[in-house]
């Protein structure tokens, strides 16, 4: 089957089509509105969807080489994600479905993380475990089958994206301040600097308490001197990824213990993360660890993954009604 997928979650519009199971391409229109003000303003994230929706797609099937009347399907997120947002992306899939006469396809957004590592080789055994890492969500997933995957464990409260963007906001980053805690940290002591650590039960986290502390450190530390900040960034930002990671460690050690799963995929935006990477693929030689990263374009969001998602959930004949309404808190 041929079919076209839109992903309009947050704040990247993207179209992507896939044949046979085979990526043809992913467009991405990244929204810059939203720098200035240090985060995601919804209300322009739904305009700059409606004003992106239209030019992306006809690039995504002219690129592929496709005639809108070759679809098979036409897939969108259905959540989770912010409601005006994936009204955008849903009601013009709906639309064109209707249009065409073909099936429409609700995908859900954090599956489609997890599914972004069946888009090129080499893909996860399964049953594996999948370390979704995003700017909204931090889970482990227990991944049975495309269609079978329940989260074993998860944030009580923010994401670990989240803490990497209100440290950096801190730090006085741009945003999303992710990548530039990365990059700094790269040339930094990761050991120069400790933040105390709070441990949730089971196999689950917490990230609002090391923003806290990552707060009243810089705090302490510019009261008594005011250049401490840019004097030591590079050593500050490797201690907080030092401490995010280890964090996240922790957790997906023990889910892999307790389950004797040693198929290990990470995925969402932080799955960029070069500390976290390289984390990883030391569990190769420590753990005996099989570890599973996706290409970069894959980790963050993309219209390829809900593509990917969609194919398989053609494959079953999973199709949407055209009643179906976004769901911006959708579970697995
Ligand atoms: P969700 O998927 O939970 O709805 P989202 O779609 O906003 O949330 P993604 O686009 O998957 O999340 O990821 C964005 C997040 O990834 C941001 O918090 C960003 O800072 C973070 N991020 C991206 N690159 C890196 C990096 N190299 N290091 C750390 N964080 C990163
Ligand atoms: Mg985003
Ligand atoms: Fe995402």
């Amino acid at each position: 089957p041929t079919i076209l997928a839109i992903e309009s979650s947050c704040d990247e519009t993207s179209a992507a089509v896939i044949r046979n199971g085979k990526i043809l391409n992913n467009i991405i229109a990244t929204q810059s509105v939203h720098q200035r003000y240090g985060g995601v303003v919804p209300e322009l994230a739904s305009r700059a969807h409606q004003k992106h929706i239209v030019p992306v797609v006809d690039q995504a099937l002219k690129e592929a080489g496709i005639d809108k009347h070759q679809l098979d399907a036409v897939a969108f997120t259905q959540g989770p994600g912010l409601l005006g947002a994936l009204l955008v992306g849903s009601s013009f899939a709906k639309a064109m479905a209707w249009g065409l006469g073909v099936p429409l396809i609700a995908v859900n957004h954090m599956q489609a993380h997890i599914l972004a590592h069946f888009i090129e080789d080499p893909k996860p055994v399964f049953p594996f475990l999948c370390l979704t890492v995003s700017g909204g969500h931090t889970q482990i997933v227990l991944v049975e089958s495309p269609m079978h995957m329940q989260v074993i464990g998860e944030t009580q409260d923010d994401a670990v994206g989240e803490a990497f963007d209100k440290a950096a906001k801190m730090l006085e980053l741009p945003y999303p301040g992710g990548p530039f805690i990365d990059k700094l940290a790269q040339k930094g002591n990761p050991e120069a600097f400790r933040f105390p650590l709070s441990e949730m039960p089971g196999l689950n986290y917490s990230f609002s308490g090391i923003k806290t502390a990552i707060l009243y450190f810089l705090r302490d530390q510019t009261k008594t001197d005011p250049t401490f900040v840019e004097n030591n960034i590079n050593d500050i930002c490797a201690s907080i990824q030092h401490t995010l990671i280890h964090m996240l460690l922790q957790k997906l050690k023990k889910a892999a213990k307790q389950t004797g799963i040693k198929q290990i995929a990470i995925a969402g935006g932080v799955a960029a993360n070069s500390g976290l990477r390289q984390a990883l693929e030391n569990q190769r030689t420590e753990l005996g660890w099989e570890v599973y990263i996706p290409k970069f374009e894959y980790c963050t969001d993309n219209a390829a993954m809900i593509a990917m998602t969609a194919h398989f959930k053609y494959l079953e004949k999973d199709f949407s009604s055209m009643d179906v309404a976004p769901m911006p808190r959708m579970k697995f």
